[in-house]
């Protein structure tokens, strides 16, 4: 015999059933598809992201999709002077310095040597080699090395983040008006909202991240800020 099914009813629309433009339509297939229109890498940039793991580094860059937003941020601020804080292989500083003028400079900081020589590597591929340099070291001790250089017009943050607060507070003290400050991974791997006890591995990163995004949402300092909402979260402010 048949098991009887309940038939389910649709539910009625609700404040939390409803459509609205809050809903999120990213299925993998849009993505894809968006990416292959608006974030079309060429062979360099897609061979650095593609070899990342082969080289026997983490797969932990941002994405073709996240690329492109920075590409188009550097642009959009006119940027000739940025800074990056986490190189990893040179893929998300690749299309930084891609964005930059002939005569525009990226300083990357990069804890690990073995990441910063495939870096360089990487740098070299994708034609921005002179106008890059990796700066190896605990970034929160390397960043001085360039403080004589500031004001800069771009910062991207995306290293260890328990320190993003620190990166944070040196890029509001070494920009000019105008610049913009980008934090990647903002959503801290959706636990940004989990009290510190209850973000495992992460909670010690909890306070440092709900800092930096409280800084780029204060007014005294920014003169705007938003939340991109990309899978992990990329917050960026408009320095005041
Ligand atoms: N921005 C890169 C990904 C960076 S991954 C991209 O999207 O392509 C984070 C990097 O930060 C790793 O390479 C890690 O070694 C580096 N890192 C971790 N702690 C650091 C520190 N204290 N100072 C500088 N770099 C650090
Ligand atoms: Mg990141």
């Amino acid at each position: 015999m048949a098991p009887s099914v309940a038939k389910k009813k649709p539910a009625p629309a609700t404040a939390t059933t409803k459509k609205h433009d809050g809903d999120d339509f990213r299925a993998p297939g849009v993505l894809s598809f968006v990416s292959k229109l608006m974030a079309r890498e060429d062979d360099a940039l897609r061979s650095i992201r593609e070899n990342t793991v082969k080289d026997g580094l983490p797969p932990i860059s941002v994405g073709p999709d996240e690329g492109k937003i920075l590409e188009l941020l550097v642009r959009t601020c006119g940027a000739k002077k940025a800074v990056e804080v986490g190189t990893l292989a040179g893929y998300s500083g690749a299309w930084i310095a891609r964005a930059l003028p002939g005569d525009g400079v990226l300083h990357t900081f990069e804890y690990s040597p073995k990441h910063a020589a495939v870096a360089r590597r990487n740098f070299e591929r994708a034609g921005v080699a002179s106008k890059v340099t990796v700066h190896v070291g605990a970034a929160r001790e390397t960043l001085p090395e360039i403080g004589h250089l500031a004001p800069f017009d771009f910062v991207f943050i995306d290293a260890d983040k328990v320190n993003y607060v620190h990166y944070m507070r040196w890029a509001i003290e070494h920009t000019r008006p105008g610049a913009l400050i980008v934090a990647d991974n903002a959503y801290l791997f959706g636990k940004l909202h989990l009290e510190p006890a209850k973000a495992g591995e992460d909670a010690p990163a909890v306070p440092s991240m709900r800092e930096t995004l409280t800084l780029m949402a204060d007014t005294s300092l920014f003169r705007s800020c938003a939340m991109l909402p990309t899978g992990q979260g990329m917050a960026v402010a408009v320095r005041k």
